[in-house]
């Protein structure tokens, strides 16, 4: 019974993010008016605050006509779909909420990354502030794994900078510096290795392919934020499993 209930919680927990996400991007309240577009945030109307429906029946934002990314699929049923695994994997209904509000500000930052090649500091500090004051309560964590993994993501983000230096100012910003700095003090030393390493491993092998279909040439702008989501979810739902299995 309490996964039907933790599965409820995600789905209408995205539904909201997807409302009040095109208000993270510039100086609105973050609580304003609901709004779908990311360009000129109309305000929703009618049949657009249905949750999943109102994305299917206006694909389109009726103000401004541009077509709105499917971030209405992407945050509803990835909520249901993340609060459901953290429940499956953690045990526990308090841990699982807690872990599923991570993923889905993880969700949240791919569907920006995506709308608008941005990820947004009031998403990423706040995760950041949320990470050091509750991530010790997620299963295998301490205080001491929040803060040694945050200082070895800042430490990681540095060296990664100074690296990319030479690509010029696109090959990585400093929005995904401040998710790797996210990641660490939310997963702690050993989940963040395993979550950048699928982030890294992720990235490349869809680089590789896009480089392979010469959809791509070598140096175009690839969002990292989706890979670096993709890293994090998996870090925070297996990263002590697979660490041990790989260690072992
Ligand atoms: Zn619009």
């Amino acid at each position: 019974m309490a996964i039907v209930a933790v599965i409820l919680a995600g789905a209408v927990a995205g539904w909201a993010v997807d409302l009040l996400l095109s208000n993270a991007y510039r100086a609105n309240p973050l609580l304003g008016a609901p709004s779908r577009c990311p360009d000129c945030r109309a305000r929703a109307r009618g049949v657009e605050f249905l949750p999943l429906i109102g994305g299917f029946v206006r694909p389109r934002c009726p103000a401004c006509s541009s077509r709105l990314w499917p971030r209405f699929v992407l945050l509803a049923a990835g909520g249901a779909a993340s609060f459901a695994a953290c429940y499956l994997e953690f045990d526990d209904v308090a841990q699982a909420l807690l872990g599923g509000v991570f993923c889905l500000a993880f969700l949240a930052l791919t569907a920006t990354d995506m709308e608008q090649r941005l990820l947004p500091d009031r998403i990423v500090l706040s995760g950041v502030i949320l990470a050091i004051c509750t991530a010790w309560l997620l299963p295998g964590m301490t205080m001491t794994d929040v803060l040694l993994g945050g200082a070895i993501a800042i430490g990681l983000a540095v060296g990664l900078l100074i690296l990319s230096l030479p690509f010029g100012s696109g090959a990585l910003g400093m929005g995904d510096l401040k998710v790797i700095a996210l990641m660490g003090f939310l997963l702690g030393p050993r989940s963040l290795i395993v979550a950048v390493f699928i982030a890294t491993l992720s990235a490349g092998l869809f680089a590789a392919v896009l480089l392979a279909g010469r959809r791509r040439r070598f140096g175009d702008y690839i969002a990292h934020g989706p890979f670096l989501a993709l890293g994090a979810i998996a870090g925070l739902l297996w990263g002590s499993e697979l660490w041990d299995w790989y260690s072992e």
